[in-house]
């Protein structure tokens, strides 16, 4: 595929080049898995009748808004779960995790985490080791925490022996994704020996998945391996890049309502909430999502295949099977993992023209970068990367929400990172 408009260093279009050669048997497994669920999409649109009358804007209470249950059943449907919470109230992925956390644990009871430390926002939500207002821990929920082993991968001898310690532990919180950690994301299936383990023990606590960049990555969803709640962002996978915010919760119907009476009120639940003209977005970033998951999946494999073949160490590799959008790349010092950031920016179709810096973001120990020129603010199913700068130096990227536009992107940063004379192996 030749770049002719942008100017790009002959021997990066010859790897490029290799890469979409090489690349093909592993970019059809992921067309497959993303026909798969468009299917499955598509299906439940026409089952659930979805029509035109679903779009109407409602306003005030948004008592009986049919567009708004029918998004949350499609939803369900998808995902593989009795009932579903969709709202753009629910503000963003940890908003989600946190009302479904609320939702479901009381006073006296432990929240056990069993893929390590959790997504760094929420540690100020548990509030064990970040004490902070409002937090799980003031209103009396305990936390334990299984660290993953050596490989990265879940402890579960630890977990059924934590479980056997502490009657009162009532969820256990499993994370899919590896969020901003060199960890492997867990598949399904992994996800489903968890849930194994766990049963083994006791029947009756809530498995959790965090399900953040995980939808569509897959043929099933964790609810197909017995999990029994789960919860994402909008302005991730399920969104298709066109929700504009909002967040879901989904899983066993008795759960579902519980969070229903933590997001609203105890009585009122689901059943208020206007939808003020979001539906239309939702329902169309659900229908798109399958695809563009696919589209950003084969971008994190083409940046992959690119990046290894200039000596950088991948995570997942190549041609390792995903379970998320995520890609990790180990830049190994400042320099290289700043131009990569800069030339993803300069390929964006929103802010090409900034330069991003390193900067004291709050809450971080480190400095912290972030390339994203986006439609929606800090949406990350769009083409972004992002890294602290510590060791090993590694940039996340993640997202596109088409393969031509991804694949330009990665490109670009390949050739920044040339520019400025911090490319090894070309
Ligand atoms: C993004 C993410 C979150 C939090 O989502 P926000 O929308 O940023 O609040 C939680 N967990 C994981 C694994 C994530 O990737």
């Amino acid at each position: 595929m030749p770049t002719p408009f942008f100017e790009m260093d002959s021997r990066l279009n010859d790897l490029a080049e290799q890469v979409r050669v090489e690349m093909a048997p592993v970019f059809s497994r992921v067309e497959e898995i993303a026909d798969y669920n468009q299917q499955k999409v598509l299906s439940a649109f026409i089952r659930h009748r979805v029509s035109e009358a679903h779009f109407v804007p409602t306003t005030g209470y948004g008592y009986g808004d049919r567009g708004r249950e029918v998004l949350e059943e499609v939803f369900a449907d998808v995902l593989g779960a009795e009932d579903a919470l969709v709202r753009h109230s629910i503000l963003c992925g940890t908003h989600a995790i946190t009302v479904a956390l609320f939702g479901v644990l009381r006073p006296g009871d432990v929240l056990l985490a069993a893929t390590g430390a959790p997504y760094d926002t929420l540690l100020g939500v548990i509030g064990a080791d970040k004490p902070s207002d409002g937090s799980l821990a003031e209103y009396g929920v305990e936390y334990r925490e299984v660290p993953l082993n050596r490989e990265g991968l879940p402890n579960l001898e630890g977990i059924c022996e934590a479980l056997r310690a502490d009657p009162a532990i009532k969820v256990v919180h499993i994370q899919r994704s590896r969020g901003y950690n060199l960890r492997p994301s867990l598949t399904v299936a992994r996800i489903g020996e968890i849930v194994e383990a766990v049963r083994s023990v006791r029947s009756d606590v809530i498995v959790f998945v965090d399900n953040c960049y995980g939808e569509f990555a897959e043929r099933e969803e964790p609810t197909a391996v017995g999990v029994d709640l789960m919860a994402g962002s909008l302005i991730k996978n399920p969104g298709g890049g066109i929700a504009e915010n909002g967040g879901y919760i989904c899983g066993r119907r008795d759960l579902v309502e519980k969070c229903a009476y933590r997001l609203t009120t105890p009585g009122l639940g689901k059943e208020v909430g206007a939808s003020l003209g979001h539906n239309r977005t939702m329902f169309m970033g659900l229908f798109q999502a399958p695809h563009v998951v696919g589209e950003a999946m084969k971008t994190a494999v083409f940046a992959a295949a690119l990046f290894e073949k200039l000596g950088y160490r991948c995570t997942p590799t190549a041609i390792e099977e995903r379970a998320d959008i995520i890609q990790a790349i180990q830049m190994c010092e400042a320099k290289p993992l700043i131009a990569f950031c800069q030339g993803i920016q300069s390929g964006a179709p929103v802010d090409a023209f900034v330069t991003p810096e390193p900067w004291d973001m709050p809450g971080y120990d480190n400095q912290v970068i972030m390339a994203a020129g986006a439609f929606t603010m800090g949406s990350s199913i769009e083409l972004s990367a992002d890294a602290p700068l510590r060791e090993p130096f590694a940039v996340y990227m993640q997202g596109g929400l088409n393969f031509s536009s991804g694949r330009i992107g990665v490109l670009l940063a390949a050739q920044k990172m040339l520019d400025a004379g911090v490319l090894s192996n070309l």
